[in-house]
């Protein structure tokens, strides 16, 4: 990948995704039915003076009919999901095994490393200093002194202490510091 290209954001495809739920409402439903049966079984066999071979039918024609009405019980849902993921490509150092003569190094090498990113407000961060001072006259002003502005931008340059011009050999300017 060419070096200028940095940092890279690709769009992934969306992915879409499929779940499907329901199952525990299902289960609980289910549970409760059967534990419906079993008390309608209990008090039927206890109300009711069957033979064994009634009782036997009786508890079978139960369990059918449960084993027919449960699988209408557990109803599902499909649900679907759609994102689409941002790819930034970023350089990272990373310690890395490389092998000379078979001898095992640690060295830090550059790769490739994908990051999510979000977009973000551009936000400029411009220092501002006290002072600046002229390579050229050898004076320094404070920041907002006319004169000071008339410097050219490569003779400039900048501090927040009038010690770093007078250690330099700078003259004050007589106009905007006073002393
Ligand atoms: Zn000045």
């Amino acid at each position: 990948m060419d070096e200028e290209n940095f940092p890279t954001i690709e769009y992934s495809d969306p992915v879409i995704t499929e779940k499907t739920s329901g199952y525990f409402t299902g289960f609980v439903i289910s549970v409760f039915i059967a534990a419906l049966f079993i008390f309608l079984a209990i008090i039927t066999l206890y109300m009711f003076n069957l033979t064994n071979n009634q009782e036997i039918l009786f508890v079978g024609i139960l369990i059918l009919s449960y084993l027919i009405i449960s699988p209408f019980l557990i109803k599902t849902r499909k649900i679907r999901e759609i994102k689409i993921l941002g790819i930034k490509t970023i350089k990272e150092l990373v310690e890395k095994k490389i092998f000379v003569k078979s001898k095992p190094r640690i060295k830090r090498v550059f790769v490739n490393r994908n990051v999510y990113v979000e977009k973000k407000a551009k936000k400029l961060n411009i220092p501002r200093f006290a002072y600046v001072g002229s390579t050229e006259t050898k004076h320094y002003h404070r920041r907002n002194c006319r004169l000071g502005k008339l410097i050219k931008n490569k003779y400039k340059e900048h501090s927040n202490t009038q010690s770093f011009f007078k250690k330099r050999g700078y003259k004050h300017c007589k106009m905007c510091i006073k002393k």
